[in-house]
């Protein structure tokens, strides 16, 4: 996978059959999709895959038990299909995961206890595990450190969890690997039309500065809270389609919620669930969802975000967390669909929706990462009609993405399944980089080599996760970091020192002390 042999590709291609613009779960869904039809595939995006939304997630593939109980069946239900089907394509990257809800009154037992049946049973053959009763000594066992006094009993159910950003970095080598192309660090800046209709785009490589324009039969708008401006390129009076809501979260070490299981919290002081995830050896606490008005990559969890996430889990915790033990914090935005008339973000609609322009831009937006396969496949089903590509049908529910394995290996090699032999034959691979996290030197090297890391950041955050686990252990190795990313791509001094300084203000937004 090198980059310049991706840009050569894209510079002799003539026209593609399906240009998706914005690499987060979304376009990568439905440039794989696409790929894997047949169709001459090419995604651009504008900074890193999953620089946006999808790599700021809760790492759930979940159906939702919050919409359960808003009564949203059928979003729950097909979520919890999809789920179903990730495992099944995905096992290396994506693994069951037992939820304990505690109970602290006589009748949230038999309340989360029927809840979880329903949810059991929504999820039909492709259902994970059974869920069942616990007593407040098994919830105990679960949860060793879940606050005892008034404890009842609780509610053991499952869902999946992933790691987001990997999973992004694997969809892009899948799509590689059906034939596709996809290139970071290239924004889309306008739109070509021929007699009124879109006819492909205008793009940039940030690297060389080099203007491109590609031209599509087909072009699709996937670029998260940011498909209002997209459609502005294509009309300047398009009505806005989202309606951005943040979320946060906390990371914080094992022994505030040692054990496998991770803790689920039905009701918040402001109506909404909050979880405690064991993740890559650390917990995740989150999350909020609040309307906001500025758009950004870098979005900055508040304080008020903070404190509710901090003060939630204290309630339910023996040990409550503070903000000096939160090893990294950060947000991410969801791209809802608009709705007239709708209070506050957190009764919008999380299933997706698809708008065709009257000049042919299609944009899709919404949905989850639970359900990206699916948004594919209906996106892709409708740009067929859109560009008159010949009819061919979706097979991504049987598609295995790479790296596909059974097999369970410890950390730091599971995210690569059937790739972690070609890791850890990369230089380094007995090299610890931290004693913090799981990261070795060849894990740096592989990703420049083979997973389109361009600098320190691309590593840090998304190739690996040193930034969420720990961010300021992530800062204090960023220097080697770079030093290996110059000798793998060859880069100058100041190259490297300016991705040091970006990567330490970026570094900065994600340490609360
Ligand atoms: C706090 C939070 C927690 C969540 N937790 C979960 C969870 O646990 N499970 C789950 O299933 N879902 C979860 N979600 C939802 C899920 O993360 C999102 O639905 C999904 O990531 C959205 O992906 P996207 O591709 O639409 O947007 P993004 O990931 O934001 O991708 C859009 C991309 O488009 C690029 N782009 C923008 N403009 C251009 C341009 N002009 N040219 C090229 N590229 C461009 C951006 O750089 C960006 O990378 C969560 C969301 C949030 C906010």
């Amino acid at each position: 996978m090198n980059r310049a042999e991706l840009l050569q590709k894209i510079r002799q291609t003539q026209t593609w059959d399906v240009i998706v613009i914005g690499g987060g779960a979304t376009g990568l869904g439905a440039a794989v999709d696409a790929a894997q039809r047949g169709y001459k595939t090419l995604l651009l995006e504008s900074y890193d895959f999953a620089k946006g939304t999808s790599s700021r997630a809760t790492k759930l593939v979940h159906g939702g038990v919050r919409y359960l109980a808003q009564g949203n069946i059928s979003l729950v239900q097909h979520a919890l299909h999809e789920r179903g089907l990730m495992r099944q394509n995905a096992p290396h990257l994506v693994r069951t995961l037992g939820f304990v809800i505690p109970s602290y009154s006589w009748w949230g037992v038999p309340f989360y206890g029927i809840g979880m049946k329903v949810y059991d049973v929504l999820a039909g053959k492709l259902n994970l595990a059974t869920s069942k009763i616990l007593s407040k000594s098994e919830v105990k066992t679960k949860l060793a450190t879940v606050k005892e006094d008034g404890l009842v009993g609780g509610v053991l159910y499952h869902d999946a969890q992933f790691d987001d950003s990997r999973l992004a970095v694997t969809l892009v080598r899948t799509l590689l690997d059906l034939g596709g192309v996809a290139l970071n660090y290239a924004p889309v800046t306008g739109l070509l039309k021929t007699n009124g209709k879109i006819s492909g785009v205008a793009a940039k490589d940030l690297e060389t500065s080099e203007a491109l324009e590609l031209h599509g039969k087909v072009v699709i708008n996937a670029t998260g809270v940011f498909v209002d401006a997209v459609r502005t390129m294509d009309d300047s009076t398009a009505a806005k389609m989202v309606s951005p809501s943040q979320g946060a979260h906390l990371i914080v070490d094992k022994e505030f919620l040692p054990g496998n299981d991770a803790l689920m919290i039905p009701k918040t002081d402001d109506g909404r669930v909050l979880f405690g995830v064991p993740w890559h050896d650390k917990v995740i606490l989150g999350t909020t969802d609040g309307s906001v008005e500025n758009i950004s990559l870098e979005p900055r969890p508040l304080d008020n975000e903070i404190d509710f996430i901090l003060h939630t889990a204290g309630q339910y915790l023996a040990k409550a967390p503070t903000r000096d033990d939160v090893r990294a914090a950060y947000a991410g935005l969801r791209p809802l669909v608009k709705a007239e008339g709708a209070g506050s973000t957190k009764t919008l609609s999380r299933d997706h929706a698809i708008r065709i322009s009257a000049s042919g831009l299609i944009t899709i937006t919404g949905g989850k990462w639970t359900t990206y396969r699916h948004m594919g496949a209906d996106v892709i089903n409708r740009a067929l009609e859109v560009g008159q590509l010949p009819a061919v049908a979706s097979s991504t529910e049987t598609l295995k993405l790479r790296g596909h394995s059974l097999e369970q290996l410890p950390e730091p090699w599971q995210v690569y399944g059937s790739d972690a032999n070609a890791v850890k034959a990369m230089q380094g691979a007995d090299v610890a980089m931290s004693t913090k996290f799981a990261l070795t030197e060849a894990q740096v090297r592989y990703a420049a080599k083979h997973e389109l890391a361009r600098n320190v950041e691309d590593v840090l955050s998304r190739r690996t996760r040193a930034l969420l686990l720990d961010a300021a252990e992530s800062l204090k190795i960023a220097p080697r970091v770079a030093a290996i990313l110059q000798e793998e791509l060859g880069y100058s001094s100041d190259v490297v020192t300016a991705q040091l300084e970006s990567y330490k203000q970026i570094c900065q937004g994600y340490m609360l002390k």
